[in-house]
Protein backbone atom coordinates (compact mmCIF):
# COMPACT_ATOMS: atom_id res chain seq x y z
CA UNK A 1 0.00 0.00 0.00
CA UNK A 2 1.46 3.40 -0.96
CA UNK A 3 0.76 5.86 1.86
CA UNK A 4 0.79 8.73 -0.97
CA UNK A 5 -2.67 7.10 -2.19
CA UNK A 6 -4.00 6.56 1.01
CA UNK A 7 -7.04 8.90 1.52
CA UNK A 8 -6.37 8.43 5.90
CA UNK A 9 -4.07 10.89 7.16
CA UNK A 10 -2.05 10.64 10.24
CA UNK A 11 -3.93 13.77 12.88
CA UNK A 12 -1.86 15.57 15.09
CA UNK A 13 -5.04 15.22 17.68
CA UNK A 14 -7.69 13.29 18.44
CA UNK A 15 -11.57 14.62 18.96
CA UNK A 16 -11.70 15.91 22.57
CA UNK A 17 -14.23 14.23 23.90
CA UNK A 18 -11.95 10.98 23.51
CA UNK A 19 -10.71 10.33 26.79
CA UNK A 20 -9.36 6.40 26.25
CA UNK A 21 -5.77 6.07 25.05
CA UNK A 22 -6.69 3.17 22.30
CA UNK A 23 -9.21 5.25 20.65
CA UNK A 24 -7.24 7.78 20.71
CA UNK A 25 -4.06 7.03 19.06
CA UNK A 26 -5.77 4.61 16.58
CA UNK A 27 -7.67 7.56 15.42
CA UNK A 28 -4.59 9.86 15.25
CA UNK A 29 -2.85 6.93 13.21
CA UNK A 30 -5.88 6.35 10.57
CA UNK A 31 -7.02 3.07 12.26
CA UNK A 32 -10.49 4.20 12.89
CA UNK A 33 -12.52 7.41 12.93
CA UNK A 34 -15.14 7.88 15.59
CA UNK A 35 -18.66 8.58 15.01
CA UNK A 36 -19.89 9.18 18.06
CA UNK A 37 -19.08 8.03 21.75
CA UNK A 38 -18.84 3.63 21.66
CA UNK A 39 -19.60 3.55 17.42
CA UNK A 40 -16.26 3.77 15.63
CA UNK A 41 -15.87 3.06 11.70
CA UNK A 42 -12.96 1.18 10.90
CA UNK A 43 -10.69 2.49 8.14
CA UNK A 44 -7.89 0.31 5.67
CA UNK A 45 -5.10 -0.11 8.65
CA UNK A 46 -7.88 -0.59 11.18
CA UNK A 47 -9.52 -3.48 8.93
CA UNK A 48 -6.07 -5.27 8.20
CA UNK A 49 -5.63 -5.66 12.04
CA UNK A 50 -9.12 -6.91 12.47
CA UNK A 51 -9.20 -9.55 10.19
CA UNK A 52 -5.63 -10.84 11.64
CA UNK A 53 -6.97 -10.92 14.88
CA UNK A 54 -10.68 -12.51 13.12
CA UNK A 55 -8.06 -15.17 10.94
CA UNK A 56 -5.96 -16.15 14.34
CA UNK A 57 -9.61 -16.76 15.97
CA UNK A 58 -10.93 -18.33 13.07
CA UNK A 59 -8.13 -21.19 12.61
CA UNK A 60 -8.00 -21.67 16.12
CA UNK A 61 -12.64 -22.21 15.93
CA UNK A 62 -11.95 -24.48 13.00
CA UNK A 63 -9.39 -26.86 14.90
CA UNK A 64 -11.81 -27.61 17.50
CA UNK A 65 -14.58 -28.56 15.13
CA UNK A 66 -16.44 -25.30 14.74
CA UNK A 67 -18.51 -24.17 11.73
CA UNK A 68 -18.58 -20.55 11.14
CA UNK A 69 -21.93 -18.81 10.50
CA UNK A 70 -23.44 -15.60 10.07
CA UNK A 71 -26.80 -14.83 11.85
CA UNK A 72 -29.15 -11.91 11.41
CA UNK A 73 -29.03 -8.57 13.37
CA UNK A 74 -32.71 -8.24 13.29
CA UNK A 75 -33.81 -10.36 16.16
CA UNK A 76 -37.42 -11.61 17.03
CA UNK A 77 -39.29 -10.83 20.39
CA UNK A 78 -41.21 -14.03 20.82
CA UNK A 79 -37.73 -16.14 21.13
CA UNK A 80 -36.35 -13.77 23.76
CA UNK A 81 -39.67 -14.27 25.87
CA UNK A 82 -39.61 -17.42 26.08
CA UNK A 83 -36.28 -16.78 28.11
CA UNK A 84 -37.54 -13.66 30.17
CA UNK A 85 -34.63 -11.88 28.45
CA UNK A 86 -36.86 -9.46 26.23
CA UNK A 87 -37.64 -7.25 29.35
CA UNK A 88 -35.73 -4.50 29.45
CA UNK A 89 -35.66 -4.67 33.26
CA UNK A 90 -33.45 -7.87 32.68
CA UNK A 91 -31.21 -7.12 29.71
CA UNK A 92 -30.72 -3.23 29.81
CA UNK A 93 -28.61 -2.92 26.31
CA UNK A 94 -31.51 -3.61 24.48
CA UNK A 95 -31.34 -1.76 20.92
CA UNK A 96 -35.32 -1.95 19.84
CA UNK A 97 -37.34 -1.27 16.94
CA UNK A 98 -40.64 -1.90 15.30
CA UNK A 99 -41.62 -3.04 11.45
CA UNK A 100 -43.71 -0.90 9.48
CA UNK A 101 -46.60 -3.48 10.63
CA UNK A 102 -45.54 -3.07 14.47
CA UNK A 103 -44.09 -5.83 15.24
CA UNK A 104 -41.10 -5.58 17.57
CA UNK A 105 -37.99 -5.98 16.71
CA UNK A 106 -34.36 -6.55 18.47
CA UNK A 107 -31.01 -5.81 17.30
CA UNK A 108 -28.87 -8.75 18.81
CA UNK A 109 -26.76 -8.01 21.33
CA UNK A 110 -25.93 -11.51 21.83
CA UNK A 111 -27.37 -15.05 19.69
CA UNK A 112 -28.00 -17.93 22.26
CA UNK A 113 -31.73 -17.28 21.45
CA UNK A 114 -31.57 -17.02 17.85
CA UNK A 115 -28.94 -19.52 16.63
CA UNK A 116 -30.45 -22.23 19.21
CA UNK A 117 -33.93 -21.82 17.86
CA UNK A 118 -32.81 -22.03 14.36
CA UNK A 119 -30.91 -25.57 15.27
CA UNK A 120 -34.82 -26.99 15.80
CA UNK A 121 -34.52 -26.96 12.11
CA UNK A 122 -31.10 -29.19 11.94
CA UNK A 123 -30.56 -31.30 15.18
CA UNK A 124 -33.12 -33.96 15.55
CA UNK A 125 -31.39 -37.18 16.41
CA UNK A 126 -28.42 -37.81 18.81
CA UNK A 127 -26.67 -38.51 15.07
CA UNK A 128 -26.43 -34.79 14.79
CA UNK A 129 -24.33 -33.99 18.10
CA UNK A 130 -22.11 -32.75 18.99
CA UNK A 131 -22.40 -29.56 16.66
CA UNK A 132 -20.26 -26.15 16.96
CA UNK A 133 -20.88 -23.41 15.21
CA UNK A 134 -19.89 -19.48 15.65
CA UNK A 135 -19.22 -16.20 13.99
CA UNK A 136 -18.03 -12.79 13.41
CA UNK A 137 -20.51 -10.43 14.47
CA UNK A 138 -21.07 -6.70 15.19
CA UNK A 139 -23.16 -6.62 18.07
CA UNK A 140 -25.49 -3.67 19.14
CA UNK A 141 -25.95 -3.10 22.59
CA UNK A 142 -27.03 0.14 24.70
CA UNK A 143 -24.16 -0.03 27.03
CA UNK A 144 -24.80 3.13 29.75
CA UNK A 145 -21.12 4.13 29.57
CA UNK A 146 -19.03 4.25 26.70
CA UNK A 147 -15.47 5.71 27.75
CA UNK A 148 -13.02 2.80 27.16
CA UNK A 149 -12.74 3.87 23.50
CA UNK A 150 -13.60 0.63 20.89
CA UNK A 151 -13.00 -1.28 24.22
CA UNK A 152 -16.79 -0.58 24.87
CA UNK A 153 -18.16 -0.45 22.09
CA UNK A 154 -22.25 0.79 21.60
CA UNK A 155 -21.32 -1.15 18.00
CA UNK A 156 -18.52 -4.35 18.52
CA UNK A 157 -17.37 -7.16 17.22
CA UNK A 158 -17.74 -10.29 18.93
CA UNK A 159 -16.59 -13.81 18.09
CA UNK A 160 -19.42 -15.83 19.82
CA UNK A 161 -19.58 -19.82 19.53
CA UNK A 162 -22.10 -22.19 20.80
CA UNK A 163 -22.10 -25.81 21.16
CA UNK A 164 -24.74 -28.36 21.26
CA UNK A 165 -24.11 -31.38 23.44
CA UNK A 166 -26.08 -34.86 23.56
CA UNK A 167 -24.53 -35.82 27.32
CA UNK A 168 -22.90 -33.82 29.86
CA UNK A 169 -19.40 -35.22 29.06
CA UNK A 170 -18.88 -34.10 25.61
CA UNK A 171 -20.46 -31.35 26.57
CA UNK A 172 -17.35 -30.93 29.22
CA UNK A 173 -14.88 -32.05 27.25
CA UNK A 174 -16.04 -29.44 24.68
CA UNK A 175 -15.87 -26.78 27.24
CA UNK A 176 -12.45 -27.73 28.85
CA UNK A 177 -11.15 -28.06 24.81
CA UNK A 178 -12.03 -24.27 23.96
CA UNK A 179 -10.21 -22.84 27.07
CA UNK A 180 -6.99 -24.41 25.76
CA UNK A 181 -8.00 -23.29 22.08
CA UNK A 182 -9.07 -19.79 23.91
CA UNK A 183 -5.88 -19.39 25.42
CA UNK A 184 -3.70 -20.43 22.17
CA UNK A 185 -4.95 -17.54 20.61
CA UNK A 186 -4.10 -15.20 23.54
CA UNK A 187 -0.88 -16.44 23.34
CA UNK A 188 -0.79 -15.92 19.39
CA UNK A 189 -1.71 -12.40 19.39
CA UNK A 190 1.23 -11.73 22.07
CA UNK A 191 -1.34 -11.33 24.88
CA UNK A 192 -0.49 -15.04 26.67
CA UNK A 193 1.40 -13.77 29.58
CA UNK A 194 -1.05 -11.49 30.57
CA UNK A 195 -4.66 -13.05 30.39
CA UNK A 196 -5.92 -15.57 32.96
CA UNK A 197 -8.88 -17.73 32.99
CA UNK A 198 -10.90 -16.51 35.73
CA UNK A 199 -13.77 -17.48 37.96
CA UNK A 200 -16.67 -15.82 37.03
CA UNK A 201 -20.51 -15.52 38.44
CA UNK A 202 -22.85 -16.55 36.03
CA UNK A 203 -23.59 -20.81 34.68
CA UNK A 204 -26.74 -21.50 34.76
CA UNK A 205 -25.26 -25.26 35.33
CA UNK A 206 -22.50 -24.60 37.05
CA UNK A 207 -21.01 -22.79 39.94
CA UNK A 208 -19.11 -19.99 37.97
CA UNK A 209 -18.54 -19.10 34.65
CA UNK A 210 -14.60 -18.38 33.49
CA UNK A 211 -13.90 -14.95 32.31
CA UNK A 212 -10.26 -14.67 29.93
CA UNK A 213 -9.14 -11.13 31.99
CA UNK A 214 -6.36 -9.28 30.75
CA UNK A 215 -4.17 -7.10 32.86
CA UNK A 216 -4.43 -3.85 31.81
CA UNK A 217 -5.26 -0.39 33.63
CA UNK A 218 -7.32 0.14 30.79
CA UNK A 219 -9.83 -2.46 32.25
CA UNK A 220 -12.94 -2.14 33.85
CA UNK A 221 -12.68 -4.91 35.95
CA UNK A 222 -11.17 -5.96 39.18
CA UNK A 223 -9.69 -9.83 39.46
CA UNK A 224 -7.41 -11.13 42.36
CA UNK A 225 -4.47 -13.83 40.60
CA UNK A 226 -1.61 -15.48 42.01
CA UNK A 227 1.59 -15.64 39.31
CA UNK A 228 3.09 -18.81 39.82
CA UNK A 229 -0.11 -20.72 40.58
CA UNK A 230 -2.08 -19.17 37.65
CA UNK A 231 -5.09 -18.93 39.65
CA UNK A 232 -7.64 -15.98 39.06
CA UNK A 233 -10.97 -15.22 40.42
CA UNK A 234 -12.96 -12.06 39.75
CA UNK A 235 -13.90 -9.90 42.85
CA UNK A 236 -17.54 -10.36 42.23
CA UNK A 237 -17.16 -13.89 43.61
CA UNK A 238 -14.10 -14.00 46.21
CA UNK A 239 -15.18 -15.55 49.15
CA UNK A 240 -14.03 -18.25 51.48
CA UNK A 241 -15.86 -20.70 49.88
CA UNK A 242 -13.88 -20.89 46.93
CA UNK A 243 -10.61 -19.64 48.26
CA UNK A 244 -10.99 -22.79 50.25
CA UNK A 245 -11.86 -24.64 46.93
CA UNK A 246 -8.82 -23.62 45.03
CA UNK A 247 -6.60 -23.91 48.39
CA UNK A 248 -5.27 -20.55 48.36
CA UNK A 249 -5.51 -17.67 50.61
CA UNK A 250 -6.45 -14.03 50.06
CA UNK A 251 -2.75 -12.87 51.00
CA UNK A 252 -1.27 -15.10 48.16
CA UNK A 253 -3.55 -12.70 45.81
CA UNK A 254 -2.97 -9.74 44.09
CA UNK A 255 -5.81 -7.41 43.20
CA UNK A 256 -5.37 -5.96 39.30
CA UNK A 257 -7.18 -4.35 37.15
CA UNK A 258 -8.12 -6.28 33.97
CA UNK A 259 -10.37 -6.43 30.54
CA UNK A 260 -12.67 -9.08 29.85
CA UNK A 261 -11.50 -10.38 26.96
CA UNK A 262 -13.34 -13.37 26.66
CA UNK A 263 -15.54 -15.56 28.32
CA UNK A 264 -17.22 -18.98 28.45
CA UNK A 265 -20.29 -19.98 29.84
CA UNK A 266 -22.26 -23.29 30.18
CA UNK A 267 -25.73 -23.20 30.18
CA UNK A 268 -26.74 -27.05 30.79
CA UNK A 269 -29.45 -28.01 29.42
CA UNK A 270 -31.28 -25.21 30.91
CA UNK A 271 -31.83 -22.97 27.83
CA UNK A 272 -32.51 -26.02 25.27
CA UNK A 273 -35.27 -26.84 27.26
CA UNK A 274 -37.17 -23.46 27.19
CA UNK A 275 -36.56 -22.97 23.50
CA UNK A 276 -37.50 -26.60 22.48
CA UNK A 277 -34.63 -27.62 21.08
CA UNK A 278 -34.44 -31.93 21.76
CA UNK A 279 -33.41 -34.65 19.67
CA UNK A 280 -33.84 -38.24 19.51
CA UNK A 281 -31.58 -39.81 22.30
CA UNK A 282 -30.15 -43.46 21.37
CA UNK A 283 -33.56 -45.17 23.24
CA UNK A 284 -36.15 -42.91 21.50
CA UNK A 285 -36.39 -40.56 24.02
CA UNK A 286 -37.04 -36.80 23.92
CA UNK A 287 -33.91 -34.94 25.35
CA UNK A 288 -32.74 -31.97 25.94
CA UNK A 289 -29.35 -30.88 24.38
CA UNK A 290 -26.29 -29.42 26.24
CA UNK A 291 -25.38 -25.48 25.54
CA UNK A 292 -22.12 -23.97 25.90
CA UNK A 293 -21.66 -20.27 24.74
CA UNK A 294 -17.93 -18.98 24.10
CA UNK A 295 -17.17 -15.27 23.45
CA UNK A 296 -14.60 -13.33 22.01
CA UNK A 297 -14.53 -9.73 21.59
CA UNK A 298 -12.21 -9.12 18.81
CA UNK A 299 -12.35 -5.01 18.78
CA UNK A 300 -11.91 -4.93 22.75
CA UNK A 301 -8.96 -7.35 22.06
CA UNK A 302 -7.49 -4.97 19.57
CA UNK A 303 -7.90 -2.04 22.22
CA UNK A 304 -6.05 -4.13 24.73
CA UNK A 305 -3.04 -4.76 22.34
CA UNK A 306 -3.26 -0.77 21.64
CA UNK A 307 -3.10 -0.30 25.50
CA UNK A 308 -1.04 -3.27 26.09
CA UNK A 309 1.90 -2.07 24.27
CA UNK A 310 2.06 1.36 22.90
CA UNK A 311 4.78 3.54 24.15
CA UNK A 312 4.89 7.47 24.55
CA UNK A 313 5.70 7.49 20.52
CA UNK A 314 2.52 5.41 19.29
CA UNK A 315 1.16 2.15 19.18
CA UNK A 316 3.37 -0.81 18.75
CA UNK A 317 1.42 -4.23 16.85
CA UNK A 318 2.87 -7.53 18.18
CA UNK A 319 4.04 -9.15 14.54
CA UNK A 320 0.99 -11.87 14.39
CA UNK A 321 -1.89 -8.81 14.00
CA UNK A 322 0.40 -5.94 12.51
CA UNK A 323 -1.58 -4.28 9.45
CA UNK A 324 2.32 -4.64 7.70
CA UNK A 325 5.07 -6.94 8.04
CA UNK A 326 7.33 -3.89 6.84
CA UNK A 327 7.23 -0.33 6.68
CA UNK A 328 8.95 0.71 4.09
CA UNK A 329 9.79 4.54 4.46
CA UNK A 330 11.85 6.41 0.83
CA UNK A 331 13.71 9.44 1.93
CA UNK A 332 14.73 9.70 -1.81
CA UNK A 333 13.56 12.91 -4.16
CA UNK A 334 15.83 12.19 -7.45
CA UNK A 335 13.64 10.39 -9.90
CA UNK A 336 16.32 7.99 -10.36
CA UNK A 337 16.71 7.07 -6.57
CA UNK A 338 12.56 6.58 -6.79
CA UNK A 339 12.45 4.60 -9.24
CA UNK A 340 14.65 1.69 -7.17
CA UNK A 341 12.79 2.40 -4.05
CA UNK A 342 9.46 1.77 -6.08
CA UNK A 343 11.20 -1.65 -7.60
CA UNK A 344 12.24 -2.50 -4.16
CA UNK A 345 8.26 -2.33 -2.85
CA UNK A 346 7.32 -3.84 -5.80
CA UNK A 347 9.63 -6.65 -5.52
CA UNK A 348 8.90 -7.39 -1.85
CA UNK A 349 5.18 -7.28 -2.60
CA UNK A 350 5.59 -9.90 -5.37
CA UNK A 351 7.10 -12.31 -2.33
CA UNK A 352 4.21 -12.31 -0.12
CA UNK A 353 5.08 -9.37 1.98
CA UNK A 354 2.52 -6.75 3.00
CA UNK A 355 4.24 -3.71 3.26
CA UNK A 356 3.27 -0.25 3.48
CA UNK A 357 5.11 2.11 1.33
CA UNK A 358 6.01 5.70 2.62
CA UNK A 359 6.47 7.20 -0.82
CA UNK A 360 4.98 10.66 0.38
CA UNK A 361 6.38 14.17 -0.39
CA UNK A 362 7.12 15.07 3.21
CA UNK A 363 9.83 15.85 5.88
CA UNK A 364 12.08 13.03 7.69
CA UNK A 365 10.92 14.05 11.64
CA UNK A 366 7.28 13.39 9.72
CA UNK A 367 7.63 10.48 8.40
CA UNK A 368 9.31 8.51 11.19
CA UNK A 369 7.02 9.74 13.99
CA UNK A 370 4.02 8.68 11.76
CA UNK A 371 5.82 5.41 11.41
CA UNK A 372 5.97 5.50 15.08
CA UNK A 373 2.94 5.84 15.91
CA UNK A 374 1.19 3.65 13.29
CA UNK A 375 3.07 0.54 15.00
CA UNK A 376 4.82 -1.80 12.34
CA UNK A 377 7.88 -3.96 14.04
CA UNK A 378 10.11 -3.50 11.54
CA UNK A 379 10.91 -0.39 9.21
CA UNK A 380 13.14 0.06 6.40
CA UNK A 381 14.51 3.33 5.48
CA UNK A 382 15.92 4.25 2.22
CA UNK A 383 17.96 7.25 1.62
CA UNK A 384 19.85 8.79 -1.31
CA UNK A 385 23.18 7.92 1.09
CA UNK A 386 22.51 4.30 1.92
CA UNK A 387 21.07 3.82 -1.55
CA UNK A 388 24.30 4.46 -3.03
CA UNK A 389 26.39 1.88 -1.43
CA UNK A 390 23.31 -0.41 -1.98
CA UNK A 391 22.22 -0.76 1.51
CA UNK A 392 19.12 -0.05 3.36
CA UNK A 393 18.72 1.18 7.27
CA UNK A 394 16.48 -0.97 9.51
CA UNK A 395 15.12 -0.86 12.67
CA UNK A 396 13.36 -2.05 14.93
CA UNK A 397 9.83 -0.29 16.38
CA UNK A 398 10.90 -0.66 19.88
CA UNK A 399 14.34 -0.65 19.62
CA UNK A 400 17.24 2.15 19.23
CA UNK A 401 19.70 0.54 16.86
CA UNK A 402 19.96 0.89 13.41
CA UNK A 403 21.18 -1.69 11.33
CA UNK A 404 22.83 -0.83 8.13
CA UNK A 405 21.80 -4.14 5.77
CA UNK A 406 22.66 -5.00 2.15
CA UNK A 407 20.04 -5.23 -0.22
CA UNK A 408 20.56 -7.94 -1.36
CA UNK A 409 20.32 -9.87 1.96
CA UNK A 410 17.24 -7.99 3.14
CA UNK A 411 14.90 -10.68 4.30
CA UNK A 412 16.94 -11.62 6.98
CA UNK A 413 15.59 -8.88 8.59
CA UNK A 414 11.71 -8.96 7.82
CA UNK A 415 9.59 -11.68 9.77
CA UNK A 416 7.07 -13.10 7.67
P1 LIG B 1 -18.68 -6.72 30.09
O1 LIG B 1 -18.80 -7.25 31.49
O2 LIG B 1 -17.35 -6.15 29.77
O3 LIG B 1 -19.82 -5.80 29.73
P2 LIG B 1 -20.12 -8.94 29.07
O4 LIG B 1 -20.13 -9.87 30.22
O5 LIG B 1 -21.33 -8.13 28.79
O6 LIG B 1 -18.83 -7.99 29.15
P3 LIG B 1 -20.38 -11.00 27.02
O7 LIG B 1 -21.81 -10.73 26.82
O8 LIG B 1 -19.97 -12.26 27.65
O9 LIG B 1 -19.69 -9.75 27.76
O10 LIG B 1 -19.63 -10.84 25.62
C1 LIG B 1 -18.52 -11.63 25.22
C2 LIG B 1 -17.29 -10.77 25.02
O11 LIG B 1 -17.56 -9.65 24.20
C3 LIG B 1 -16.75 -10.17 26.31
O12 LIG B 1 -15.91 -11.09 26.96
C4 LIG B 1 -15.98 -8.96 25.80
O13 LIG B 1 -14.68 -9.34 25.39
C5 LIG B 1 -16.77 -8.54 24.59
N1 LIG B 1 -17.64 -7.38 24.87
C6 LIG B 1 -18.73 -7.33 25.67
N2 LIG B 1 -19.29 -6.11 25.67
C7 LIG B 1 -18.52 -5.36 24.83
C8 LIG B 1 -18.57 -4.00 24.39
N3 LIG B 1 -19.56 -3.18 24.80
N4 LIG B 1 -17.61 -3.57 23.55
C9 LIG B 1 -16.63 -4.39 23.11
N5 LIG B 1 -16.54 -5.67 23.48
C10 LIG B 1 -17.46 -6.15 24.34
MG1 LIG C 1 -21.80 -6.18 29.29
Amino acid sequence: MRQSQLFTKTLKESPKDEMAKNAELLIRAGFIYKEMAGVYAYLPFGIRVLEKIKQIVREEMNAIGGQEIIMTTLQRKELWEKTNRWDDKKVDVWFKSQLKNGTDVGFGWSHEEPITNMMRTYLSSYRDLPAYVYQFQTKLRNELRAKSGIMRGREFVMKDMYSYSLDEETHQKFYDGTKDAYMRIFERIGLGQDTYITFASGGAFTQFSHEFQTITNAGEDTIFINREKHIAINEEVINNKILKELNITKEELEKVKTAEVGNIFNFGTSKCEKLGLYVAGKDGKKTPVFLGSYGIGITRLMGVIVERFADDKGIVWPESVAPFDVHLVSLCRETTDITKVDMLYKQLCAEGIDVLYDDRDARVGEKFADSDLIGIQTRIVVSPKTLGQGKVEVKKRTEDIVNLIDLNTIHTCINK
